[in-house]
């Protein structure tokens, strides 16, 4: 197969909303007037983001997924994306797959596959998305005040524990493994909230190397530092929920270092003033995704840990870091 039959067999679909797709030098977008556009780019490395063996539907999924993520951060609606893709050899059944897995994400969000790169190498998969948000609408990092409410959505943690159980570090009862491998595999961007807590959240950031690391962009970009409930944290681990949970041998100060370090989660940590409680909730019901109220924010730097009791907790925890300390 020639490296043009591959991009049109498996990387060509017809774009509607994109003035022009695959198959010319550029292709071209046209963000609606008074828009600006949001990008951003994310690279998966096999043996570093995902391992050789994950299903290459679920690998196509998550490579855009953790693109979108970031669209979701910024409240911004997804337009395009591009897919840079290095390959060891074409193999269809695999090419299939990925590019099945791929445009069923692409497909639900109304984000077409415009162009790319196709070439010979390691595995490597790097996606650039391109989103839309009204001009000076985006939710940015830098936007917290000190007393707001931190917010995250959805569940935390369970990634992270699939991850243990893949490296041997830990096991799993098989029905909690499959669905903390689910979360693991196939994150879901949460998009829809992005949209809904524009005018709402004060600052936004999508959790992909750990709530406390990921959340300390948006203080640090604030000004300002948090007191955090670890354990309305550790409530947000799916699996806690699950009837096998107690097999897991999973005590308190697990569960709250899977929640607050795990990585790979794809939820969004957002603030928002604590009068806009309701509508931070509806916005959740209307993105049909639940949220948690783990804090508030501080004028004094730093992240202070506490109980459910409100007693501090002394923790050392790092979220991921791909330069730092393994
Ligand atoms: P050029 O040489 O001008 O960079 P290429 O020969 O690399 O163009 O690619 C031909 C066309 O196919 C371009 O429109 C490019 O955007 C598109 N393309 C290449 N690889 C991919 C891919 N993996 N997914 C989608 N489109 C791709
Ligand atoms: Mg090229």
């Amino acid at each position: 197969m020639s490296e043009f039959d591959l991009i049109a067999n498996y990387f060509t679909r017809p774009v509607r909303r994109s003035p022009l797709g695959v198959g010319d030098d550029c292709a071209l977008l046209a963000p609606a007037p008074g828009m600006q556009l949001a990008v951003s780019s994310d690279m998966l490395l096999e043996g570093r983001h995902f391992l050789s063996t994950v299903e290459p539907a679920r690998l196509g999924h998550k490579a855009l997924a953790v693109n979108l993520s970031d669209l979701a951060a910024c409240g911004a609606k997804p337009l395009a994306f591009t897919l840079a893709l290095a390959l060891p050899s074409a193999e269809p059944p695999w090419l299939a797959g990925f590019s099945r897995g791929l445009f069923a994400l692409a497909e639900a969000h109304g984000c077409e596959l415009v162009g790319g790169d196709t070439t010979r190498g390691p595995l490597n998969i790097c996606i650039t998305v391109f989103g839309e948000v009204p001009a000076g609408a985006a939710l940015l990092r830098s936007g917290a005040r000190a007393g707001d409410d931190v917010w995250v959505s959805g569940t935390l943690g369970d990634a992270r524990l699939a991850l243990d159980a893949f490296r041997g570090q830990r096991s799993l009862p098989t029905a909690l493994f499959e669905l903390a491998r689910a979360r693991m595999e196939m994150p879901t961007p949460r998009v829809a909230l992005g949209l809904a807590l524009r005018g709402i959240a004060s600052a936004a950031v999508d959790l992909s190397d750990g709530l406390l690391g990921d959340l300390g962009h948006v203080l640090q970009a604030s000004g300002l530092g948090a007191r955090i409930d670890a354990d309305a944290a550790a409530a947000c681990v799916a699996m806690a929920a699950h009837p096998d949970f107690a097999q897991a041998g999973l005590d308190a100060a697990a569960l709250r270092a899977c929640a607050l370090a795990g990585g790979d989660d794809y939820e969004l940590a957002f603030t928002a003033a604590p009068a806009l409680r309701e509508q931070v909730l509806k916005a959740g019901a209307q993105a049909g995704v639940a949220v948690h109220r783990i804090g508030s924010t501080e004028a004094q730097p730093g992240i202070r840990l506490v109980d459910a009791a409100g007693a501090p907790l002394e923790m050392a925890l790092a979220s991921f870091d791909h330069f730092g300390a393994a």
